[in-house]
């Protein structure tokens, strides 16, 4: 059989979705379900024990014999509960296989221990899972055997949300019904339902599963925390998009099969520009199907690089002096009949539709750029944005040529009477055909880019949920629409109107527009001089959340009630706070335990060797002298570091809740974390390497 018939053939193999529905449920009972996916009516508890039934029968087919409600708590990644089929012993002491619609539908975990922010007091446990229907079931296969999936957002006992899915879903709402408002006052009478459709490419690193377990900083958090470059970093510019080697392409293959087989649309592969370094993009689904989506990506490519005798490694900055990852956020905004917002058709300036729907994004970001910066910010993307290799902490929009001509037109005669066209690529080679060239050429350095129907927000980090991106972009977007319909509605010409409100929009707001080099220092000044927020840490971002501002809008669309964001906010203090503890704790223990000793096995063994040369033969022995002056000087500035760091950690502990304790880890612990590494580092690289306890960079990203 070829390749090809094989991945039809296993695409979507683990999946409880439309065929296999269509084919198990009776026609009464699939229609329903299709109302609920499709429209949110509600599913009663004899459909929903049918559905139930039949989705344990299949995943019964398929091995499971335990069922779990999954679902993506405040942690940052998903957590489960797994419960078994069987039933009680009856009198002949047999069992039987059930599983009803009221378990399918809700379940209960025991909440208190999941962050809740101050929603739920840890006394009151009660949290819900509630059955996402429109994300598919699907059973995993791994060690624990095979496991029915059923995908659910958590809520507290009041109904607050305590994941990551609630809220998107709910955004998701907002923007369908004002974008909806929109299409009609432009005469679309078809689309019944809007949805964002998001693609997100992931980075990741892969390192060899035997080194990695000797180094403990990655094993406690996900980075190293000492280590200096080797004398080859990424600057040769070789490993992007370069040939992939024999056994990292068979554990690609793995994980491309295993996510078909879960109906994840993986699709591109590429090393990317840092050694050891790699992407995975699928294509492009319904929002909330994307984030399940990438967590599932997240989760098969740890699974199979472990079967690999291999280490996936998804912080955003595993190794100081090369690239860290990212995750492209591409959105863009679809209706149920295939109509893509974003599309500017071959004449943008003609597309008075298509130019009202780009400057209310822009308005929305401009209005909100606090809220995306606060959505991209997690521990690990502190030590990439602003730094010079992903986008700046500075939220601005790349349009490109094309439509940048159109705006400029637009703001200063009022009206767009051409679009630039894309012309025709030509290499000089007669052999080569003539390529169609797009009307606009991209910029890497934009952390808001559109990308000829999308927008690519390119801040997210490699391990963060994408959830936080798209429900702020769902949001301000669907408040920007209402603003414009409230007035078009009120229009006596719908025509006029827009063209008054793209003016107003692209002059109030073109601030926001950046079609130059992100990466530059004239940058950062000129962003300043426009106003923009240069938000530079996750700990400055946070805030963004329960602004006046913020709290208005997502009370207003229903994302998020103002006791939800200020449970969000205090979450993400703590969570910073405690990410930065460990980080400091891993430090000095290595530090202790292996380091310090390494080095005092050094100097001890030179020292040695100095007495014996010099009672064999009186010889200069002053190259070793000094090489043991510089180690015992080095040792003793980690030691002094150590000693700082010991105490400011202890300190933080004392510190209290909130905005301030986390203030006081980003300034003092991380400086004294930075003053540790300095010096052992510098040890690094004298020290004689069969002493030093851990791998080093090279061995890390070189020799994989
Ligand atoms: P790159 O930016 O690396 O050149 P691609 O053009 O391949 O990448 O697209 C990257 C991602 O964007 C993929 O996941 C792709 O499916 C997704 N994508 C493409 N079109 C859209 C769209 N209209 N809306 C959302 N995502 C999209
Ligand atoms: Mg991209």
């Amino acid at each position: 059989m070829s390749e090809y018939f094989k991945v039809v053939d296993i695409f979507g193999e683990y999946v409880f979705n439309d065929t296999v529905m269509k084919e198990r449920l009776p026609k009464k009972v699939y229609q329903k379900l299709q109302e609920t996916i499709k429209e949110g009516t509600d599913l009663d508890l004899a459909t929903a024990d049918i559905i139930a039934h039949e989705m344990k029968e299949w995943a019964i087919e398929q091995g499971a014999t335990h069922y779990t409600h999954w679902f993506q708590p405040l942690t940052g990644v998903t957590a489960e509960k797994h419960d078994s089929f069987i039933t009680a012993p009856n009198e002949q002491g047999k069992v039987l296989m059930s599983f009803s619609g009221k378990e399918l539908i809700k379940g209960e975990p025991d909440a208190s221990s999941f962050p809740s922010g101050g929603l739920r007091a840890t006394c009151e446990a009660r949290g819900y899972t509630a059955w996402d229907c429109t994300s598919y079931a699907f059973v995993r296969h791994d060690a624990a055997g095979a496991t029915l999936c059923i995908p659910t957002a958590f809520c507290s006992y009041k109904g607050e949300a305590l994941d990551q899915k609630t809220p998107l879903l709910r955004s998701m709402q907002a923007i369908d019904t004002q974008a909806l408002r929109l299409l009609r006052l432009f005469g679309n009478t078809t689309s019944r339902k809007v949805t964002p459709s998001v693609g997100s490419e992931q980075e990741y690193f892969l390192v060899d599963k035997e080194k990695y377990l000797k180094r403990k900083d990655l094993i406690y958090t996900g980075r190293t925390l000492f280590g200096s470059m080797p004398a080859k970093g990424q600057e040769m510019d070789d490993h992007y998009f370069g040939s992939i080697r024999p056994r990292i392409a068979a554990f690609m293959k793995d994980v491309n099969e295993e996510l078909w087989k879960l109906g994840v649309p993986a699709k591109t592969q590429h090393n990317e520009v840092a050694p050891a370094q790699h992407e995975l993009a699928p294509i492009y689904e319904t929002c909330n199907l994307a984030l399940d989506h990438n967590h599932l990506v997240m989760e098969v490519l740890k699974k199979k690089a472990n079967e690999h005798g291999l280490q996936c490694l998804l912080h955003e900055k595993p190794f100081d002096g090369v690239n860290g990852s990212g995750k492209h956020d591409n959105w863009s905004i679809t209706t149920d009949d295939g109509i893509n917002l974003l599309e500017p058709g071959k004449t943008p300036h003609e597309n008075i539709q298509f130019l009202l729907v780009l400057a209310c994004i822009l308005k929305a970001v401009d209005d909100h750029a606090d809220l995306l910066r606060w959505s991209a910010a997690d521990v690990g993307n502190d030590h990439r944005l602003g730094a010079n290799e992903a986008p700046p902490a500075i939220i601005s929009v790349f349009l490109g040529e094309q439509l940048d001509d159109v705006i400029t037109q637009l703001i200063s005669t009022g009206s767009a009477t051409h679009s630039l066209k894309g012309g025709v690529l030509q290499t000089g080679v007669a052999s080569l055909p003539d390529l169609a060239k797009d009307a606009t050429d991209r910029n890497r350095t934009s952390p808001f880019a559109f990308t000829g129907n999308k927008f690519e927000f390119r801040m997210v980090g490699s391990q963060d949920s994408i959830s936080a991106p798209n429900v702020v972009l769902n949001t301000i977007v669907a408040e920007a629409f209402e603003e414009a319909c409230d007035e078009l509605e009120k229009a006596e010409d719908i025509n006029e109107k827009a063209h008054d409100l793209i003016k107003k929009y692209l002059t109030e707001h073109q601030r926001i527009i950046f079609n130059g080099d992100g990466y530059s220092d004239a940058w950062v000044e000129e962003a300043e001089r426009r106003g923009l927020p240069n938000i530079r840490s996750m700990v400055d971002a946070i805030p963004a959340l329960t602004t006046d501002k913020a709290i208005a809008m997502f009370e207003k669309f229903g994302v998020f009630t103002k006791a939800e964001l200020e449970s969000r906010e205090e979450i993400q203090y703590e969570i910073y706070a405690k990410e930065i503890n460990i980080e400091a704790r891993a430090m000095i223990n290595i530090t202790n335990k292996t380091l310090i000793p390494a080095v005092i096995k050094d100097i001890t063994a030179l020292a040695q060797s100095i007495n014996a040369v010099k009672a064999a033969c009186d010889c200069d022995v002053s190259v070793q002298t000094e090489l043991l002056q510089e180690s015992s000087a080095l040792l003793s500035d980690a030691k002094v570091a150590l000693a700082k760091l010991e105490e400011v950690t202890d300190k933080g502990l004392t510190m209290g809740d909130g905005a301030a304790r986390a203030a006081y880890y980003r300034d003092e612990v991380t400086t004294a974390m930075a003053e540790l590494r300095a010096p052992i580092d510098k040890l690094e690289i004298i020290v004689d390497k069969k002493v030093w306890p851990m791998p080093s960079y090279g061995d890390l990203i070189f020799e994989v």
